[in-house]
């Protein structure tokens, strides 16, 4: 293990970079079977047409993900989450992702009210699960399950279990973060294979993966900042870190 840099950021020999996405970077570490994935400051939109450096993000959104895969291990939902390293990164099971976007929606918002002609704000009478094929270059187009099975991406059994899993999920972070004067609107998750073949939620959950309305105010407190232009995207996100982490105490 080498020296902590600058930044903060602590280099390990071992370490190669295995991925570079849009909001984290993921590393290989010198653990077999465990991986860092670090939180970048920087934000798109739009399949990329829209970007910006956001300071203070990466290190928000950290935070924010490990308190929510916290929450759900605690009710029994497997997640990749092991633990914290440096400030803006996590130490994660390697998973065999599969290349599937999970969107759970509790209300209408974004590409749904689009899609469906719906007002914004509009209840759900049940949540509803949707699957988005995750390739840039085709925008993320909508899919269904038997659509993964036919493209050899998951099988039926797999994309069952993420629906159920998802809709878990929703179950355990809706009350956990009204009592916290958040609203959880909708939010993507992603899933991956564990090395027995077991399906675990990977990626994160974060601002920027979910639409969070406070519960009193409406207000937006999450990605939609940034896309819509509503600014202080970082004292949004730092207004969510604040009330997970003022429950704790
Ligand atoms: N989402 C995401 N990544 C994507 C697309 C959507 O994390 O590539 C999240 C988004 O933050 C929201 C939910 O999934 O919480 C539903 O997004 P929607 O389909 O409404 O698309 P958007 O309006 O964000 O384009």
């Amino acid at each position: 293990m080498r020296t902590r840099e600058g930044d903060g950021a602590m280099e390990r020999d071992a370490e190669s970079k295995l991925y570079e996405g849009k909001a984290k970077i993921v590393y290989a570490t010198g653990e077999p079977g465990v991986l860092r994935i670090e939180f970048k400051d920087d934000a798109t939109a739009f399949n990329g047409a829209k970007r910006a450096t956001i300071a203070g993000k990466g290190e928000l959104n950290r935070e924010i993900s490990a308190l929510a895969f916290e929450e759900l291990e605690a009710h029994g939902i497997p997640t990749h989450f092991l633990g914290r390293l440096e400030r803006r990164s996590m130490r994660v099971r390697r998973l065999e992702m599969i290349p599937v976007e999970v969107v759970v929606r509790n209300v209408v918002a974004g590409s749904l009210a689009q899609r469906l002609g719906r007002p914004e704000g509009e209840a759900l009478a049940r949540p509803v699960v949707e699957f988005f094929l995750k390739d840039d270059a085709l925008g993320d187009p909508w899919i269904n399950a038997t659509h993964a099975e036919a493209l050899g991406l998951a099988s039926a059994g797999e994309m069952r279990q993420a629906e159920a899993l998802a809709l878990r999920v929703d179950e355990v972070l809706v009350p956990w973060l009204l009592e916290r004067g958040l609203r959880l609107i909708d939010f993507k998750l992603e899933f991956g294979r564990d090395a027995g073949g077991a399906l675990v939620l990977g990626d994160e959950v974060t601002p920027d993966t979910c639409r969070f309305w406070d519960a009193a105010t409406g207000e937006r407190l999450d990605k939609d900042r940034f896309r819509r232009d509503l600014g202080d995207v970082t004292g949004a996100y730092r207004e969510v870190l604040r009330r997970l982490e003022e429950a704790r105490a």
